[in-house]
């Protein structure tokens, strides 16, 4: 019995350690990585802070959460760099009383990193399996405020729009003009757009009194948006 107690005590104190440990982690992520490369908005800052990484990626990849660059979450696709998700979510000057579309759920960490800063998050993924991972994940964290569902990104969520920003978390090889109507007056939309197979640039749009402007920000490299289930292509 004694040794069963000391084998409980030595559990806590393991778990309790290794949640201290992926905190200070991402403490340090947030000191190494965004800060010094320009990242300042406080919202993106606390969200990156608080959403737990470590538990939207595989079990093999845990150690490796925090560090610089994107990991594998199965069925070919990757989780963003930490960099590249607090980048295009500064870049999208969310107000919390925002309501956001993304493309491309993969993990649901985006979502997740969304739904901690704004009013609510659609989230479209066209693999079924890791859509329906991500659904079950979010909601056994809390995330009720994020949405998500399988199919298509291609066409938006017409029934949830318009939205005040969209994010696409897939390189596209020409920008889904469906997104682009989904926009509020006022609204933004960040995109990686360029060859598949190449280095993309991420794009942002802004609608203005029903004119879009468009800035070119950053080169990158994202896992392809592609059209149909099962046609899934690593770059
Ligand atoms: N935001 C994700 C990572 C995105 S990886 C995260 O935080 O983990 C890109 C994702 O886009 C992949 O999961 C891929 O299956 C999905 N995708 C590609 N084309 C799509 C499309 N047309 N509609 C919806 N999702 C798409």
């Amino acid at each position: 019995m004694k040794k069963l107690s000391t084998a409980i005590v030595y559990l806590y104190v393991a778990i309790g350690f290794g949640q201290e440990e992926y905190s200070s982690q991402r403490e340090r992520m947030v000191n190494t990585q965004l800060r010094p490369r320009g990242i300042v908005h406080t919202a993106t800052l606390n969200a990156m802070r608080e959403v737990p990484r470590h538990e939207f990626v595989p079990e093999s990849m845990k150690p490796a959460a925090y560090t610089d660059g994107p990991l594998p979450i199965g069925e070919g696709q990757t989780i963003s760099q930490p960099y590249i998700v607090a980048y295009m979510t500064q870049e999208l000057r969310l107000k919390s009383s925002d309501r956001v579309l993304e493309i491309g759920t993969g993990s649901g960490y985006q979502a997740a990193v969304l739904g901690q800063m704004v009013d609510s998050v659609y989230s479209i993924e066209i693999v079924g399996k890791l859509a329906r991972t991500a659904k079950e994940r979010l909601r056994e964290m809390g995330y009720t405020n994020v949405h998500i569902k399988q199919g298509d990104g291609y066409h938006g969520w017409p029934t949830k729009a318009p939205f005040d920003a969209i994010m696409v978390t897939a390189g596209a090889d020409t920008v889904p003009q469906p997104l682009i109507h989904q926009l509020k007056e006022g609204g933004r939309m960040i995109i990686p757009v360029g060859p598949h197979y190449g280095v993309r640039r991420l794009i942002l749009f802004k609608k203005k009194k029903n004119k879009i402007s468009t800035r070119q920000l950053i080169p990158v490299r994202f896992v392809p948006f592609t059209r149909k289930k099962g046609k899934q292509r690593q770059n």
